[in-house]
């Protein structure tokens, strides 16, 4: 267990490395736009082919399900040779064939009931476009539970005296989670924090506001008197803040009805926070479910917490959303 865990966080660090070497020379030319018109980047493709590559030499018959696939890249020969440039500045070993195969890599569906990985290659792209917070995912599920996680946020500062080389966090089912610098090793465990007393809390919530309802989440903060403004952030970077202490909850709930948030946006955060102790839920205060498909079909609304008072907060969500807001 612990090589295997050696190999994903060598592979996810490599990876965000990988992120933030594109950003520092980010143009026009890095970025373009999916059928749904969200944005991706050379760094999303690189990082996700680096990261297929490396669960494919160490686990060759575990599926992963990640967000990218080719059909763009297929189409854009200069944004295929930039990508290829930047997984080859990393590991020359690759070829344009063996980094388009990579990345089709995540997209075979596999028996989402058994063993498979999931993968955000960058989670919140737009924060990475922004200069703001992103996240490099990466998580193991086994029969629909999270069983281990590893989380880039190469923008979140391990602490005060860090000097910018952002954090490394990871989580193993029943055994915990800890954090170091990207750059750095060693472990420090990760803790949620103790509060209990709303009116010392802070919540957390998505920058974007197509992502979360923040007017929602705000009556819900108001009935449980919390009265500090939300940290506003982008990606999973927000389960590490509830991981460590810096806010008490994490709120989600997505503005589309028909909305289903996918597997890869929870499921590293998901674990990172159980095993620091906290709790993670749906509006129903169900467990969260991955064993059905790329969605979590069966979830509406996220509630990340300290655990201290999960179910007083999930009677405010009922009071706010008119009862548990339907499946
Ligand atoms: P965040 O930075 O927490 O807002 O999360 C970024 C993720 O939000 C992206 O990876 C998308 O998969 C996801 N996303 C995209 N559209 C929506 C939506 N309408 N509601 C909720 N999440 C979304
Ligand atoms: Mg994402």
């Amino acid at each position: 267990m612990e090589s295997h865990l050696q190999t994903v966080l060598e592979a996810v660090r490599r990876a965000a490395l990988l992120c933030e070497t594109v950003a520092d020379g980010l143009t026009g030319e890095d970025t373009a736009r999916k059928e749904d018109r969200s944005p991706v980047t050379v760094a999303d493709f690189g990082s996700q082919a680096l990261i297929i590559h490396a669960l494919r030499k160490a686990f060759p018959r575990e599926a992963v399900v990640a967000e990218e696939d080719t059909r763009l890249l297929r189409k854009d020969d200069g944004l295929l040779k930039r990508v290829s440039e930047a997984v080859q500045s990393v590991d020359p070993s690759l070829s344009r064939e063996d980094i388009l195969t990579c990345i089709d890599g995540g997209d075979e569906p596999p028996d989402f009931h058994d063993v498979y990985w999931t993968l955000d290659p960058i989670d919140g792209t737009k924060g990475f476009l922004r200069g703001d917070q992103y996240a490099v995912a990466l998580a193991k599920i086994d029969q629909g539970q999270v069983c281990l996680a590893v989380l880039a946020c190469p923008r979140f500062s391990l602490n005060e005296k860090d000097t910018g080389t952002g954090s490394l966090a990871w989580a193993v089912r029943g055994k915990g989670a800890w954090i170091r610098s990207l750059t750095g090793k060693g472990a420090n465990p990760l803790r949620v924090d103790s509060v209990k007393d709303p009116r010392n809390a802070r919540f957390c919530e998505s920058w974007e506001r197509g992502h979360g309802t923040h007017e929602v989440h705000e009556g819900i903060a108001a009935r449980l008197g919390i009265s500090r403004p939300s940290l506003r952030m982008d990606s999973q970077a927000k389960y590490l803040a509830v991981a460590r202490g810096d806010v008490s909850l994490y709120l989600r709930l997505a503005r589309g009805k028909a909305y289903r948030e996918k597997i890869w946006d929870h499921a590293a955060g998901a674990l990172l926070v159980a095993e620091a102790g906290g709790r993670v839920t749906d509006f129903a205060s169900r467990t969260l479910d991955f064993s059905q498909g790329r969605r979590l079909e069966n979830h509406v609304g996220i509630l990340v917490s300290n655990g201290h008072w999960h179910d007083v907060i999930l009677d405010a969500v009922r009071a706010e959303t008119g009862g548990s807001p339907a499946v």
